[in-house]
């Protein structure tokens, strides 16, 4: 099933969602929901969604970098924003520890339906969390898939990317395509006096 994506301005976006049980994870409503979350990430296309997104404050989040849609994108975007395939994870009650240096990049957001901007995030985290089946994990991740792990924690917390994006750069998506992406990103921040 394909659930509605709800954009900013909605309450539950600004909320701190809670925590799920164990017994929560295991139940048919939370596995639902994470089939239904995953499908409605494919279709919309996403590489991460947020239950908080769909209308839920709660702590879960899924994300996934698909290998058939990275084929389809430059390989100089891939390597310079370390975007790999990551497989399909779902994270319950994470706690993110950011580690090294801080990188930019556009980034965009399904509940900012049609816009991106320049966001800072760490290059390497560490979440420690629960997967679907209540097992508890820890992520290591660098690159594109440590940028989603901070968006998607972020919206457990009612943290939106324009919360920390550059707002000098603030783009709709056709903008950031027509001036910006060919763009170095040292370029771009002299561009928007950033
Ligand atoms: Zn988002």
């Amino acid at each position: 099933m394909r659930l509605k994506i709800i954009q900013a301005g909605e309450a539950v976006l600004r909320q701190v969602a809670r925590p799920l049980t164990p017994e929560e994870i295991g139940s048919r409503e939370i596995q639902e929901l994470i089939a239904w979350m995953r499908e409605t990430m494919y279709d919309a296309p996403g590489v991460g969604l947020a239950a908080p997104q769909v209308g839920l404050p709660l702590q879960l989040a899924v994300l996934e970098d698909r290998a058939e849609v990275l084929q389809t994108l430059p390989s100089e975007l891939l390597q310079e924003r370390e975007r790999r395939p990551v497989p399909f994870q779902v994270i319950i009650n994470p706690t993110l520890s950011a580690e090294g240096e801080t990188i930019e990049f556009f980034e965009g957001c399904l509940s900012v339906a049609g816009f991106s901007a320049l966001v800072p995030r760490a290059r390497r985290v560490r979440v420690d969390c629960l997967d679907e089946h209540g097992h508890q994990i820890s992520i290591h991740a660098t690159g594109w898939h440590a940028r989603i792990l901070q968006h998607e924690v972020d919206h457990l917390h009612g943290i939106l990317y324009i919360d920390r994006m550059h707002s000098h750069s603030f783009s709709t998506l056709d903008n950031q395509k027509k001036y910006w992406d060919a763009k170095p990103i040292a370029a771009v921040k002299a561009a928007l006096d950033i």
